[in-house]
């Protein structure tokens, strides 16, 4: 993913854009706050929409605290029903987002990844820093992601998430959206 590159770029494909994007927020980051990846700010998530031509991938990143209420591996038998029980939902791709269905997507896979939590790589964090996040990668392939007008989320389900930071990339444009409790609908043309 860090391969150089220039601002020649005229690759095709959005997903192309967003990592590019990236990697000049990269830029002015530390070695190591990239291998944190983004800021951890509880109460806040991040979204990264790739629309690409019969694709359309979901880079989800959040703090485990707006998912559990707490940021470390589970102790107690309900703690640990808890993880279980998120899990499922996290892994119900289809339900936590629904994509406008002109679009005729469907799932294609779930990629969950939490080091405290045992899931995915489970990359150890540099240093115990008390805070732990989950990423989440969801692809579906659609029909015709053109007609793909919006995205719906089911993430304040989440009591403790309040805002969703979205970057959408798609053949018309890359833009930002700020998603607010209880707003649900991500518009995904600029
Ligand atoms: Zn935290």
């Amino acid at each position: 993913m860090l391969r150089p590159s220039g601002p020649e770029c005229g690759a095709p494909g959005a997903r192309w854009r967003l990592v590019l994007g990236a990697l000049l927020m990269c830029a002015v980051l530390t070695p190591s706050a990239q291998a944190a990846g983004r800021a951890h700010q509880h109460g806040v998530a991040r979204l990264d929409i790739a629309v690409d031509p019969g694709e359309i991938t979901l880079q989800f990143s959040t703090p485990l605290d707006n998912l559990l209420g707490f940021e470390r591996a589970p102790r107690t038998d309900a703690e640990r029903a808890q993880v279980q029980s998120l899990v499922a939902r996290l892994r119900a791709g289809e339900t936590m987002w629904r994509i406008d269905p002109a679009a005729g997507c469907q799932l294609a896979g779930v990629t969950l990844e939490s080091a405290v939590l045992k899931l995915g790589r489970s990359v150890a964090s540099a240093g115990d820093t008390g805070h732990a996040d989950l990423e989440g990668v969801y692809t579906f392939r659609c029909a015709d992601t053109a007609r793909a007008g919006h995205l719906d989320v089911g993430l304040f389900g989440f009591r403790h998430l309040h805002r969703v930071e979205v970057q959408v990339a798609t053949a018309r444009g890359q833009f930002r959206r700020d998603l607010k409790r209880p707003a649900q609908r991500i518009v995904l043309s600029p």
